[in-house]
């Protein structure tokens, strides 16, 4: 730290030219995050001081993460939905590992995951000492069910479905997931921090929330698809016990007991999140996603044309295409198998589209 501080004006000179080395949203195709709703800008600012680690103090934005959790519960079929907002889809993944391994005391537990898992799993097994056994992918990128059924034993305490993957856009066979989890009673998480806020949405979608009677957890994120401000996910639970089985005392707070990771949580983003629901309501939703989705689809169509159609059919707005450079300028991504990767966020226009459509057919004219 200098010893004298900077004048406001440099300050702040110094802050706007750093800024101009982060990357503009407008050519970056491989975010699953974009550019938050004025809304969402909004209500974080009102809320800015407000700390949910101490949610006594804040019993205001402590309304508004329970609402939040009510929101997305419901949107999930389940109203009763239990749960709290988390920093993003790696924290809501841990907790349900977490939540599983209390559920099921076994001395050497493992989950099985499917080979498209997020790398949050890794994280978090090795963070909960969980053998973390790797389902295949089939032909379609999907987990393979029956593989999947065939890696659990006595010790596994859960198995994880992804609705919507981060690199192919696909949904797991989740019904078929749901009565594994049943029969061999285990719990089942989904991962839908992406897909949670897309899914629900479209016309026409697989099962893949709690009206399946064996999901026991959900995670779904705000700050991707839900376009608020960064950080703020949401894990849900079918059950209050697996909640309240992560709660440690409390001493010197409002509350006697805590069941969250973090302990200082911002109650800015929070607030964030529940104001774009709320302003944009189911239809303002399913008019972003279907916007998302026809510019994914044009996507797929350009590509398709100049000779490199889409694998794993996707489900959601991720798409991959098996070519190996992208034109100079763009920021796509690249799967582990290699696979350039596209997420047509809701920064992504049409216009966008073709501007690459355009740099991609000039690369290989
Ligand atoms: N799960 C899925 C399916 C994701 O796509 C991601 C991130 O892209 C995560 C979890 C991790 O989310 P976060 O980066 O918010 O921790």
């Amino acid at each position: 730290m200098q010893k004298k501080g900077l004048a406001e004006d440099e300050l702040f000179s110094f802050l706007l030219s750093v800024k101009q080395n982060d990357r503009q949203y407008r050519h970056v195709l491989s975010s699953m995050c974009t550019l938050p709703h004025p809304v969402a800008v909004r209500a974080m600012n009102l809320f800015i001081e407000s700390n949910l680690g101490d949610p006594g103090l804040f019993e205001g934005t402590a309304s508004l993460e329970a609402l939040l959790v009510n929101r997305l519960g419901s949107l999930m079929h389940l109203p009763d939905a239990c749960g709290y907002a988390t920093s993003g889809g790696t924290e809501s993944n841990l907790q349900a590992l977490r939540m599983a391994r209390r559920g099921k005391n076994v001395h050497s537990p493992n989950v099985v995951v499917p080979e498209s898992a997020h790398f949050s799993f890794e994280k978090a097994c090795e963070i909960l000492s969980l053998e973390m056994r790797v389902a295949p992918s089939d032909d379609r990128y999907r987990m393979d069910a029956d593989a999947a059924a065939g890696l659990i034993d006595k010790n596994t305490i859960a198995l994880v479905g992804v609705a919507g993957t981060t690199e192919y856009g696909v949904v797991d066979p989740i019904a078929a997931l749901s009565d594994i989890a049943s029969d061999r009673n285990i719990a089942l998480h989904i991962d839908a921090a992406f897909g949670g806020l897309v899914l629900p949405f479209l016309p026409k979608a697989p099962l893949f929330d709690f009206q399946l009677e064996g999901v026991t957890s959900i995670s779904v994120d705000p700050h991707k698809m839900g376009m608020s401000t960064i950080p703020v996910g949401c894990l849900l639970t079918r059950d209050p016990s697996m909640l309240c089985s992560l709660n440690v005392d409390t001493p010197y707070l409002t509350v006697k007991q805590e069941f969250t990771l973090a302990g200082t949580r911002s109650g800015g983003a929070v607030a964030g999140a529940l104001a774009v629901i709320e302003h944009l309501g189911q239809d303002g939703f399913k008019a972003v996603v279907a916007e998302c989705m026809a510019n994914h689809h044009y996507l797929i169509e350009g590509m398709t044309a100049m000779g490199y159609p889409v694998l794993a059919e996707p489900e959601v707005n991720v798409a991959a295409f098996d070519c190996p450079v992208a034109p100079k300028g763009w920021q796509v991504s690249w799967t582990r198998n290699r696979h350039m990767r596209i997420v047509c966020m809701p920064h992504i226009t049409t216009t966008i589209i073709n501007e690459f459509l355009k740099d991609f057919g000039d690369m290989h004219a």
